[in-house]
């Protein structure tokens, strides 16, 4: 390590002839020897500027221009690698890493660990409904997944595509995106699902998954083969999936019960947008008493349609876990999804059929939000144990 400060140093770090401390120019600063720092103050200087030339190898390495070890390779800046966990400290090689491990060990960690959340509190990004380009709610019965062509379709399309048909006495049932026969009865799609879970489908697969979980369709009830299948599914991408495994370590079916797995595959589905994942995220957070982590969760759950992360965030404001700012933050969330999703065309759906039903207002709520329920009565409201986990989705 240099044991002077070098004027390359100072114009890097921009602190050349400026006191740290009275912010005063003065040229003695280029003076100071490092080794002196150990005193309290040097020729009167305060201790303060010493420090920050102290910093300056550590800056260096934080901007990545040097080998966090052995200080080499401004030099050779591009063959430097990068610390994976931190992305922040580089190194010349493996040997430089670790040998500054014992050192880097708890900046390291603390860096990743904001990485991870950077990335968990995320809003994920919504999809939109082919068709009519409006974003699809969250709800389960408001949209249908079409194995024809792996579309996510809305209810309001789906409707408005049955009634065209209807009009026309066409008695086909095709798919409102590539007009393919919808398969007819139970028997025919769980043929055709088998069929594109054979082709390399994920969400296919994912639903085979489901079957071989619940013993449906003549498969036997076989909870090994069912992981096998969501791990398939999971790596190619489906986001359910992640949820599926997540909820197989929760209830130990095929795995030995581990809430951290849980986690770590809920985590993924809820950066995927599974609100689902999102909300037991939250209530996991909430029995771990980490109240703050857990409102971030149901914030951006409820920003993504879920009323049960909706009536969390009340719950606890009634119980003063709460402020009154965060909940009228989680009520603005919720609204805002609302306004999202909401098209007369999904109303008359849902008005049509409880089985496109497309959002849902708590009662509790139902005022404040000044959203007309869609023609008919609201269901009484579920009972809602508070921090109560949600039911896994099949
Ligand atoms: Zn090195
Ligand atoms: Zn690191
Ligand atoms: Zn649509
Ligand atoms: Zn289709």
């Amino acid at each position: 390590m240099s044991t002077s400060t070098t004027e390359e140093d100072n114009n890097d770090n921009d602190i050349s002839t400026t006191c740290a401390n009275c912010s005063k120019e003065g040229s003695d600063v280029d003076n100071i020897n490092i080794s002196d720092i150990s005193n309290k103050t040097v020729n009167g200087w305060s201790a303060s500027v010493d420090l920050r030339l102290l910093n300056i190898k550590d800056d260096k390495a934080a901007a990545g221009n040097i080998c966090a070890n052995c200080d080499k390779g401004e030099e050779c800046i591009d063959s430097l690698k990068t610390c994976s966990k931190c992305n922040m400290a580089k190194y010349c090689n493996r040997e430089c890493q670790l040998a500054h491990w014992p050192q880097h060990k708890k900046d390291c960690k603390k860096r990743a660990a904001e990485l991870h959340d950077e990335k968990l509190f995320k809003q994920p990004p919504s999809e939109d409904c082919p068709i009519c380009m409006q974003t699809l709610p969250s709800l389960q019965s408001g949209s249908r997944f079409k194995l024809c062509c792996g579309k996510m379709i809305c209810s309001g399309c789906i409707h408005a595509n049955k009634e065209m048909q209807l009009k026309k006495m066409k008695h086909l049932d095709l798919c409102p995106f590539c007009r393919a026969p919808t398969p007819q009865g139970v028997k025919n799609t769980f043929e055709a699902t088998k069929k594109q879970a054979d082709a390399g489908h994920a969400a296919a697969i994912n639903a085979m998954g489901g079957y071989y979980q619940r013993g449906e369709h003549g498969l036997p009830q076989d909870n090994d083969k069912a992981l096998e299948l969501y791990r398939q599914a999971a790596e190619l991408g489906d986001a359910t999936s992640h949820y599926n495994i997540g909820k197989a370590y929760m209830l130990g079916e095929g795995v030995e019960i581990s809430m951290k797995r849980a986690t770590h595959y809920w985590e993924l589905a809820a950066i995927r947008g599974i609100r689902e994942a999102r909300h037991n995220l939250g209530v996991n957070e909430m029995r771990a008493g980490n109240r703050n982590r857990a409102i971030k969760h149901f914030m951006i759950a409820a920003r993504g349609g879920s009323h049960f992360s909706l009536l969390h965030i009340l719950s606890m404001y009634r119980r003063g876990g709460a402020t009154q700012e965060e909940y009228v933050k989680a009520l603005q969330m919720y609204k805002e999804y609302l306004n999202e999703i909401k098209s007369d065309q999904r109303d008359e759906a849902a008005a049509f059929s409880d089985e496109f039903k497309y959002y849902e207002v708590p009662n509790d709520i139902k005022n404040i939000l000044g959203v007309v329920n869609i023609g008919e009565e609201p269901r009484p409201m579920r009972d809602i144990s508070i921090f109560s986990l949600l039911q896994p989705q099949p």
